[in-house]
This record gives C-alpha cells, structure tokens and sequence, in this order.
C-alpha cells in the first residue's frame, strides 16, 4: 500500500495538487449520520483530502473593492469546477488504474452534511481557527478542497503538530456587522484535537456586503473565504509569519473599505485595524 500512496503523491504532484493528506475510517468513528463521508461509500477505508490554493492575486479586487468579478470565476468556479476537478479527477485515475475504486466527492451540494472541515482535520492538513474557517499552515484560510474516497486501505498521515491561528481575534473585533462572537465561544474536538470557535450569526454572514460571498457548503455555511473577515485574517498570518506561502507585500495596502448590513460606507480601517476619519 506505500507503493500506491507514493503513486498517488507523484499525480499529485504532477496534477498541480496543492495539499493533500490521508485519513483511515477510524478516525471519521466520532462523525454520525451524513457528516461522515463514509456513509456515501460505505465500503469505503480511506479519505483522501485535495486542496488547490486560491492564489492571492484573485483576492486582489476584492481587497482593494475595484474588481469582484474575478474572485468568483479564479477563486470560486474555475477553481472548484475546472481546476480542482482536473487534478481530482487525475487522482481518481491513477487509482483506479491500481484496481481500487474511488469516488470523487465536492463540496456543497452534491454533499449534503458531509463536514469537510472535520476531514481536512483527520487528514492531518489543517486546523479549525476562532473564526471558524479552516486554515492551513500553507495558505491560511486561502484553499478550496476535494475529497476521495476509496475502498484503498492507506494508512493515515500524522495530524497537524503545529498551529496556525494564534486567537489574535482580528476578525472578531473588526468584522464589520459583529457577526462573530468570541464571548460564546464553543470548543470543537477533532481526532483528539481541541479548536476554541467564536460563536458565528451565519444569517449575517449571508447578507454580509463586505467581499464576495462563496456558496454555501455541505452544511449549508456560506463560504467567507473572500470576505473582510478572511481577507484580515489572511494579512494577519502573512504579516506575522505564520503561513509558509508568504509575501514580500501585505495584502492590505491601503485603509481597507468596510459597509454596514446595508451597503453604507463604514470608516476604513488602517493596517493596524484602526478607524481613518476623512
Ligand atoms: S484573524 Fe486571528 S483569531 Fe481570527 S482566525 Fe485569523 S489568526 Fe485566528
Ligand atoms: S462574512 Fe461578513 S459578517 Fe460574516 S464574519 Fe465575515 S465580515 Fe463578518
């Protein structure tokens, strides 16, 4: 089975694939009903994880408010559809020409309840940060991911020895219609790891003017991946040296634009999140 892990690692790479992680089922055993992929495949002995980066380029416009159009196709469904696709669809080949089955699965919902975040966990790929997003010691909160399942028996990666968000609670103080709410914060456990997640008003976050808001996923939260709240959190990790894909440039350049609930300009806030009056 190594050999066909290494297989798998060599399209990966070949296939563009940005990360990718291993899990066997019985680190999915805590997981019920539709939350746990298996019960799409219940054959099934091993999850694969696949993520593509979004590039930080694509959440240019959005940050500087002069192009929204083009997260949606780069970031949102070329990414997801074509991109991403592709490479998954590679894997799924390779194994397949190895004799084991292996079913693609995406986000959103062609996968209802399936909790992707939990995957990208046991996976041994990311943690779950105070904003409830998934970040990566890579990126952050910048990946869109695939999964596989295959009745392949590979054995697990390690879990994440590191963390990513350091609770700096950024996006809690400075979202801009208090969607996130630190004061109720519930604890996640994953595969033995503890995650501290502010208490999140999902309704706002769907009617949030503040970036592109991506589709919803497999259980049904909207993707705020472009949104103030991840754009903040992105410039934070890249300013302090917390993700390995770093800039030389921060992403917030300038007093970042913000709007109420209802699209009225909010004062824009400089690098250090404080308000700049006109
Ligand atoms: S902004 Fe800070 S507290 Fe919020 S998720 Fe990012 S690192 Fe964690
Ligand atoms: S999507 Fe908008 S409302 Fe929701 S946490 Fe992010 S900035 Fe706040």
């Amino acid at each position: 089975m190594e050999q066909l892990k290494q297989a798998i690692l060599k399209q990966a790479g070949e296939s563009w694939v940005d990360l990718i992680g291993f899990a066997a089922r019985d680190r999915f055993d805590a997981l019920e009903g539709a939350a746990n992929p298996f019960s799409l495949f219940p054959e099934g002995k091993t999850v694969i994880m696949v993520g593509r980066r979004i590039t930080r380029g694509a959440l240019r416009g959005v940050e500087e408010g002069t192009n929204l159009a083009d997260y949606s196709m780069f970031g949102q469904s070329w990414l997801n559809d074509t991109f991403l696709s592709q490479s998954t669809f590679d894997l799924v080949h390779c194994l397949e020409r190895a004799g084991w089955d292996a079913m693609p699965v995406v986000p959103g919902k062609p996968s209802p309840g399936v909790d992707f975040a939990y995957a990208a966990v046991a996976c041994g790929l990311a943690e779950i940060g105070l904003d409830g997003q998934v970040l990566t010691p890579r990126f952050g909160p910048r990946q869109r991911w695939h999964m596989i399942l295959t009745d392949a028996p590979l054995a697990s990666d390690p879990l994440l020895d590191r963390t990513v968000c350091d609770q700096c609670g950024q996006c809690v103080d400075l979202c801009p219609l208090g969607a996130l709410d630190r004061q109720s914060s519930t604890t996640r456990l994953i595969c033995g790891k503890t995650f501290t997640v502010a208490a999140i008003n999902h309704e706002l976050c769907k009617k949030c003017p503040n970036g592109v808001l991506g589709p919803a996923d497999s259980l049904g939260q909207p993707d705020r991946t472009a949104m103030f709240c991840s754009r903040t959190c992105i410039e934070h990790l890249n300013e302090q040296g917390l993700v390995e894909n770093r800039f030389k440039q921060p992403l917030r350049k300038r007093p970042a634009w913000r709007q109420d609930a209802d699209g009225r300009p909010l004062p824009a806030l400089d690098g250090a999140g404080k308000p700049v009056q006109d």
